[in-house]
């Protein structure tokens, strides 16, 4: 199947100051295939001289106020303008339902310059608040339009559930209403109908020349359609994984699978869904996305606050989940039936096996070896279950050092004997540990608040202690520096986070993951995020 010919197209305002040439070319050098000019309040002169000089196809955009746009012309005189820049013969008009609805004259007026082998058509539709309940019949409307080329409805989802209603639209747009539709989302939980526009078949999509340029909320950089969503590599089989939280947009995970599919050649896309704490919200989400046609999901990844949620929803829907998840409480992992190889859904937790190969490449050792070691674990919340856990299953020994001691000593009870032993113990105490891996599971140094450390300089540590600190951000926080400084074996947080992307990586694709290419881009945004 051919990668799809989806346009990505950038919006450039015209305005009596646009610096014209400047604009047309910054935008045809972004990667545009079309270039939409918002002629809002473009005086005539500016807009026919756009058409003229414009490297690349463009739509021509008279938008209406109450349809999100800046105009302060009438209607009458956004219809003379939109007849006058159809006699300039663009490659596409974009003109509302409701201005067509409310001008007949107007499609009369525009019919000599539109049609097969002259301007395209596209008639929109938006709404900024919410998804309106008679989208199809608005599309019925749109396409009983005599000159109808294209259809497109913009609305703002109340959840991600709706952008994936989108790309059901667009893709029966040709069968169903027998003219192709963009159908888009707008916001973060919008975003997927823009970033899998390509595989959904959608004729033409927007993007933004940066993110100060959005004309819509939501819209993506160009940029990152191409180079981090592998936007011209779609294809309609193109395999789906994302990864869900609130928030999700500081997600690091988009960047490193992406980027592991680019270098493994798998036909794959890795995509934000942004989903609020309830149960209700994440079923219904995971329920639309595993049951759209021709999604094609195989996996997803699931942070804060969903981890319950995933478990649950595992359970819920007759699948799998893995022992150690549920002795956690807490999947991290969703494998779908697509890429499992027993054909089931599956919930299992990568973040023990993440930090406990972390360790253990550290230590050049296998994961069993750890089963002869004392490790002092700082903190008793959620990362810190998910390594106890993992370190009491391998056989360590392991001591739970909290400031709150009750959290620890309920921690240390769940575990205990499971294989390993796991005691509990007060943070006054941690300073005596003779413990030979000290493991940070605090956000004591995370930043901005980087002075933070769990423990004092005076620390008893050698050469032949290891120290890990789950916090990646900075990449060497006051806790590692502090055992550098003593000579101690030192694991950094990003290979954690890249354990557990690597375990996630090998379930959703089946084939070995690149972890150097992994670590060097998770190096290069965490250092990208910290000089912005
Ligand atoms: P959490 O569930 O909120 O637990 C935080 C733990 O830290 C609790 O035990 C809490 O003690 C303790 N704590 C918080 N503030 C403290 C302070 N000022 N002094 C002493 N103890 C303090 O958080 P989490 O989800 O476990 O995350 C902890 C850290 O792990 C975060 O920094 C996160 O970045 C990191 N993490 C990293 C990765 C990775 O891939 N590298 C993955 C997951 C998490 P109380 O019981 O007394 O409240």
């Amino acid at each position: 199947m051919s990668a799809s010919h989806t346009k990505i197209t950038v919006p450039v305002f015209i305005t009596p100051t646009t610096d014209i040439r400047v604009s047309l070319q910054t935008a045809a050098e972004s990667g545009a295939d079309l270039i939409e000019l918002r002629c809002d309040n473009a005086p005539e002169a500016a807009m026919l001289e756009a058409i003229r000089l414009s490297p690349r196809p463009v739509v021509v955009t008279v938008r209406a106020p109450w349809e999100g746009g800046q105009s302060n012309r009438t209607d009458d005189e956004r219809a003379a303008l939109l007849v006058t820049a159809a006699q300039a013969q663009p490659a596409y008009l974009d003109v509302e339902l409701l201005t067509l609805t409310r001008l007949p004259a107007l499609q009369d007026a525009l019919a000599p310059y539109c049609g097969a082998g002259k301007t395209q058509l596209i008639v929109s539709n938006h709404d900024f608040e919410k998804m309106p309940s008679d989208l199809a019949q608005r599309l019925d409307r749109m396409a009983a339009l005599k000159f109808a080329d294209i259809l497109k409805v913009a609305f703002m989802p109340a959840t991600v559930a709706d952008a994936v209603t989108t790309l059901r639209l667009s893709h029966e747009g040709l069968s169903r209403w027998g003219k192709p539709v963009v159908a888009l989302a707008m916001g973060p939980k919008g975003q997927i109908s823009r970033l899998l526009g390509a595989k959904f078949n959608q004729p033409l999509t927007f993007a933004a020349l940066n993110a100060k340029a959005q004309s819509a909320p939501g819209q993506p950089t160009v940029h990152e359609m191409i180079e981090r969503y592998r936007f011209r590599e779609q294809r309609v089989n193109t395999a789906v994984c994302g990864v869900i939280g609130w928030p999700v947009g500081h997600s690091l995970s988009p960047h490193v699978h992406n980027a592991g599919f680019r270098e493994t050649h798998f036909d794959g896309v890795y995509v934000p869904l942004p989903i609020e704490p309830s149960y209700e919200e994440f079923s219904a989400v995971v329920d639309a996305l595993a049951t759209c046609p021709d999604m094609h999901l195989r996996g997803l990844s699931v942070t804060i606050p969903h981890k319950e949620n995933a478990l649950r929803y595992v359970r819920e829907r007759g699948g799998v989940v893995e022992d150690l998840a549920a002795h956690i409480g807490a999947v991290n992992t969703i494998v779908f039936p697509e890429a499992d190889a027993d054909r089931t859904l599956r919930g299992l937790n990568s973040d023990y096996p993440g930090a406990l190969d972390a360790l253990a490449r550290a230590m050049h050792v296998a994961r069993e070896d750890l089963a002869s070691r004392r490790v002092a674990v700082i903190g008793a919340g959620g990362a810190a279950r998910a390594i106890v856990a993992g370190l009491a299953h391998y056989g360590a020994t392991t001591v739970i050092y909290n400031r709150t001691f009750e959290n620890a000593q309920s921690l240390a009870n769940e575990f205990n004997g499971k294989t390993g032993k796991v005691v509990p113990a007060r943070l006054e105490k941690l300073c005596d540990s003779c413990c030979d891996i000290w493991i940070n599971c605090t956000p004591l140094g995370m930043h901005p608040k980087i002075e933070g450390c769990p423990v004092p300089e005076s620390v008893n540590w050698g050469r032949d202690t290891v120290v890990f600190d789950t916090v990646y951000n900075p990449l060497y926080t006051r806790f590692l520096k502090l055992a550098q400084e003593k000579g101690a074996t030192v694991v950094p947080g990003t290979e954690m986070f890249v354990g557990q992307a690597v375990v996630q990586y090998e379930r959703f694709t089946g084939h070995a993951a690149p972890v150097q290419v992994f670590r060097d881009v998770l190096l290069h945004e965490l250092n990208a995020r910290q000089a912005s």
